[in-house]
């Protein structure tokens, strides 16, 4: 098996199947429609973003046996030679193989011959900043002032090596990285169309290592497809790319969230010599990026992991301040990791580095085990629910102040301090509600109902504070000392005035 069959078998045949390059087929096919045909086009962009199939497809609509359409019939003649690429009047010359000034010289001698059997003799020239100065001088002879039956498609990724002067005469198409999203989407439909079993996961990772190439996800879908037989394993993928397991990649994140540097070492000491630590590098990033994702919005659409164990207890135990720098660490760290003399002890002192930097006190982060989900009886604690929910802003400020109750099977109660009526906006409690699904990982209904004197966390920690000074208060009047005081000075004990010392020191 070849690594271009999928490549080949998918290649758009028209405009309308092209992938990821909306802006350029619509300004391609505008042109046409309007009759404006510029006799040179420059297409340019990463390598596998449809530069040559785009000429190409473009080449179709000025030659198709019907006339110039942007959407060629694909049956007559001329299509059917273009798709098989032995047209005679389409001239493919790839610049990599052909620098000698004697062979541009030959081609650009045949351009005063007229198309052997069609309206224009089309020069679809790839890769041509390989050209020598030679060349391009020949080929701008051309260009300047070229007969009308001619028609230059020019390809290159690297367009700044091209000739001031021949840039000024095309008509220049940038085309951009294909978007990842994109990508997965396009591979899931070339897997379903091949009958191939699959899993996101591992669209997911063919899509991201193509970095932007749409050529190139399906080189790799079809390598992936060859090495787990027939179908797609993430496990055997990961393997196949050189990937790290991904629980030791999960100890080493959870290592560093809880500062255990001697666990983080032992679980890296496992790793193999001769693994890529750039790959996990890579695998710690992502998984980071994830993690800010997660604290964010845990019902984003692209987060294949919100209902991962794993994302969900470390986001429970780490601040966003934190991924920010432990992400801004990594990828700063990447570049010098193929210069270190060995990589694994440098990926240990970048992974040591996440730990020593972040000073915030991580056994401040409370780690219950509290289960996921409203037990038939009914007695879960809304107040350890409320701290494990991750909320901010209005969303907090809302949960701070209701309670939480099982109504029946599918219906929870809401029930809000009668003083915080009208506060919260429909829309604050439609998002509160999806959290507290996306928790609870049930489609709950709720209804909502304001009331008095209401148990909430913000009453409850209220009322803790008051108990926790009337018991200091009733101490210190069992003190001798401050007995001995409030007589020599006639006073009594301010108890609003009592403060925890940590308290004290906080707001200095
Ligand atoms: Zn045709």
């Amino acid at each position: 098996m070849t690594n271009d069959v999928l490549a080949l078998k998918y290649r758009p045949r028209f405009f309308s199947e092209v992938t990821g390059q909306d802006l350029t087929v619509d300004m391609l096919s505008n042109s046409i429609k309007l009759n404006k045909i510029h006799h040179a086009y420059l297409f340019s962009g990463t390598r596998g973003v449809g530069k040559t199939t785009l000429a190409r497809l473009f080449a179709k609509s000025l030659l198709c046996d019907t006339g110039i359409t942007d959407t060629p019939c694909g049956k007559c003649n001329s299509c059917n030679e273009i798709d098989n690429g032995n047209h005679l009047d389409l001239i493919e010359i790839d610049a990599a193989s052909r620098t000698k000034v004697e062979d541009t010289k030959t081609l650009m001698e045949n351009v005063q011959y007229s198309p052997t059997s069609s309206r224009f003799k089309i020069y679809l020239i790839d890769e041509v900043h390989m050209l020598s100065d030679k060349s391009f001088n020949a080929l701008l002879k051309t260009i300047e002032e070229p007969p009308e039956h001619i028609k230059f498609l020019l390809a290159t990724t690297e367009p700044d090596k091209l000739p001031e002067t021949v840039l000024s005469r095309c008509l220049h198409f940038k085309l951009a990285q294909v978007d990842f999203n994109v990508i997965s989407s396009h591979l899931e439909f070339v897997v379903k169309s091949e009958n191939i079993k699959y899993d996101n996961e591992s669209l997911d990772l063919i899509s991201r290592n193509a970095k932007g190439s749409l050529r190139d996800s399906l080189s790799i879908l079809e390598q992936c497809i060859a090495y787990c037989n027939g179908s797609l394993e993430i496990n055997k993928i990961k393997m196949l790319m050189g990937y790290i397991d991904d629980e030791i990649i999960k100890n080493i994140i959870s290592s560093i969230i809880h500062k255990e540097p001697e666990n983080l070492i032992n679980t890296i000491e496992e790793i193999e010599n001769s693994s890529s630590f750039e790959k996990l590098l890579d695998s710690v990033i992502d998984i980071l990026y994830r993690l800010s994702l997660y604290k964010i919005n845990s019902k984003i659409k692209d987060n294949l992991y919100k209902n991962d164990v794993f994302y969900q207890k470390l986001a429970a135990n780490i601040l966003s301040e934190d991924i920010q720098l432990f992400y801004q660490i990594a990828v700063s760290s990447k570049k010098d990791i193929s210069w270190a003399p060995n990589q694994k002890d440098y990926f240990s002192m970048i992974m040591l580095r996440m730990i020593y930097f972040s000073d915030n006190d991580s056994e401040n982060k409370e780690e219950d085990n509290l289960p996921n989900s409203i037990n038939e009886e009914n007695d879960f604690d809304w107040n350890k629910i409320v701290n494990k929910l991750n909320l901010n802003g209005m969303a907090l400020e809302l949960a701070r102040h209701c309670t939480l109750s099982k109504k029946n099977d599918n219906t929870l109660l809401i029930m809000i301090d009668m003083q915080k009526q009208n506060i919260y906006p429909k829309s604050c409690l439609s998002d509160f509600f999806n959290i507290l699904n996306s928790f609870l990982k049930k489609e709950y209904k709720y209804e909502v109902i304001y009331q008095e004197n209401l148990k909430t966390p913000d009453y409850i920690q209220k009322e803790n504070k008051k108990n926790e000074n009337n018991l200091i208060y009733d101490k210190a009047k069992q003190d001798p000392n401050i007995n001995n005081i409030k007589e020599i000075f006639g006073s009594d004990i301010d108890k609003k005035s009592i403060k925890k010392i940590k308290d004290v020191e906080g707001q200095s």
